[in-house]
């Protein structure tokens, strides 16, 4: 590609874990074909996440081909063998915060005061989450788009999370777990007290850290100069036009993976099989074997059963979902991702030795087990016929698009919204939600994979359709995308 004088560039900068790593590279990608090159990318990101993509994924050759996009590191100040997830998510997002937000204003004023050969940065893409992004951007007059890479449905729970603490709705106690919230406009009753995120369950609002970082949120996302969310307009039409009604600057512009995948099919060099496995951010290395064990399976008969990047289990709770499974007779693929398991030996050898022979030797027959795929390519293989999922954002759209239904098992956050969303508004699956028992497991994988498999594929199959159609040209994810490119080249967003 040729190295034209760019004429903006922006900042992206997102938080330091693999599902909001991916978006945002798959955005910067994205940018950088829109804008036809026109536009430049700086990606800030940690240490610690680079050298997992320099190690696993082909993020660095594959930007080697985009002359404007460049790569920036910092120390988040952790050691190396710290989880930076799940329990220990909010101490990784402190560190983060603690020493990004220094850099990122001494990055922009020192950008400002010696402009560099390239252009200086013209717009910030942080995550949702940073709320300092918004102050530096004022401070140094430089427009900030936020990019949560959450699902919108949460996202918008949280948008009206100060409005439910007035009303009274939020917090709760764990109690009336049934009971409607009807506090969240355009939703209507559809969401429990069970659907939730955790720390709605908080005694004291003012003194909890993460409904203190919610509210700062919703106040910050209204100064903002727009936001990006990846998720197309059909799949939440009427809950979009609610949020566009109090937030008009919406970029809606997913599932951006697939288009991603549309916009490279466009380049004369790319082919459907080059695209196979080209847009790999993976932190963890993929084992590709799992593919040849799926060639062998009969159409639509395995279930991928993967809980992406954070969730731990407790042994206990490993040992009733492969119980289930394996007393449900359906092929599966386990992925087992290293330190995911409390209680439970990483080495094949060793975890093998420490559950029942019964249910090993029914794994064996059925089951095949690894530590990270290409999930992408798993779930378009014509041998998946469902995904046991933790309904995180990312995978759920990467379902939908693929036409497999989902058996949802949410663990925390948006994941408990996400699963309401599947089981009870698209009707794509079921939502087992925090329920851990081998007869329930049995009994859903059963529905999914069988009993109710025509009425779930159906309606999966229709929003898969409608997903390719909004990442085609003229349709409202490819426009909203090129609207965005636009916005941010005329430079005429409001700081
Ligand atoms: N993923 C993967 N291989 C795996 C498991 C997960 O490539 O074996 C990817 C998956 O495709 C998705 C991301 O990891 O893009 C997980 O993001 P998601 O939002 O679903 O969940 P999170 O990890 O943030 O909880």
């Amino acid at each position: 590609m040729e190295h034209l004088k760019p004429i903006a560039h922006i900042l992206i900068f997102p938080l330091p874990i693999q599902g909001a790593v991916n978006s945002m590279l798959k955005l910067a990608e994205l940018i950088l074909l829109a804008s036809d090159a026109q536009i430049h990318i700086t990606f800030l990101t940690t240490e610690h996440v680079h050298s997992r993509l320099m190690l696993h994924a082909n993020a660095a050759s594959r930007f080697e081909s985009y002359p404007g996009f460049s790569l920036r590191t910092f120390s988040d100040g952790l050691p190396e063998d710290h989880p930076r997830g799940s329990d220990k998510f909010g101490e990784m997002v402190d560190a983060v915060e603690s020493v990004s937000c220094p850099l990122l204003r001494e990055m922009l004023v020192t950008d400002r005061a010696n402009p560099p050969q390239e252009k200086p940065i013209t717009c910030i893409i942080p995550d949702g989450s940073y709320n300092f992004a918004l102050d530096v951007g004022k401070e140094v007059g430089i427009p900030v788009i936020y990019f949560d890479t959450i699902s919108p449905s949460c996202l918008w729970v949280y948008l009206c999370l100060p409005k439910l603490i007035e009303d009274g709705e939020v917090p709760f106690q764990e109690n009336w777990e049934m009971e409607a919230i009807v506090g969240v406009p355009g939703i209507g009753s559809l969401l429990r007290r069970r659907d939730f995120p955790d720390f709605c369950r908080a005694n004291n609002p003012a003194s909890d850290v993460m409904i203190q970082r919610i509210s700062e949120q919703a106040k910050q996302f209204r100064k903002a100069s727009g936001f990006i969310l990846n998720t197309f307009e059909d799949l939440e039409a009427p809950l979009l036009s609610y949020m566009r009604s109090h937030f008009p600057n919406m970029y809606v512009v997913g599932p951006l993976h697939l288009h991603l995948k549309e916009r490279m099919l466009r380049k004369e060099t790319t082919t459907s099989t080059t695209l196979l496995s080209y847009c790999s951010n993976s932190l963890w290395h993929e084992d590709k074997s799992c593919i040849e064990w799926l060639d062998g399976q009969p159409l639509r008969s395995v279930i991928f059963c993967s809980f992406g990047s954070h969730v731990c289990l407790t042994k206990e709770q490993l040992m009733e979902f492969w119980q289930g499974l394996v007393n449900s007779g359906t092929r599966f693929l386990w992925i087992r991702r290293q330190r995911s398991v409390t209680g439970m030996d990483d080495d094949v050898h060793k975890w093998q030795e420490q559950i029942p022979s019964g249910l090993l030797k029914g794994m064996k027959e059925n089951g095949y087990v690894t530590s990270w795929a290409p999930q992408e390519d798993v779930l378009s293989h014509p041998s998946i016929g469902g995904f046991l999922t933790h309904s995180g954002w990312n995978s759920t759209l990467e379902s939908i698009v693929e036409g497999k239904p989902m058996l949802c098992w949410p663990y925390y956050v948006d994941q408990l919204v996400i699963s309401r969303y599947v089981s009870h508004v698209w009707k794509v699956g079921l939502d087992m939600k925090d329920i851990c028992d081998r007869d329930i497991i049995e009994n859903m994988v059963r529905d999914l994979m069988d009993r109710r498999r025509g009425e779930y594929s159906q309606n999966v199959n229709a929003l898969a359709y409608l997903a390719r159609q909004s990442v085609h040209e003229d349709g409202s994810s490819y426009c909203s995308l090129n609207k965005l490119v636009d916005d941010i080249m005329s430079l005429k967003l409001p700081a």
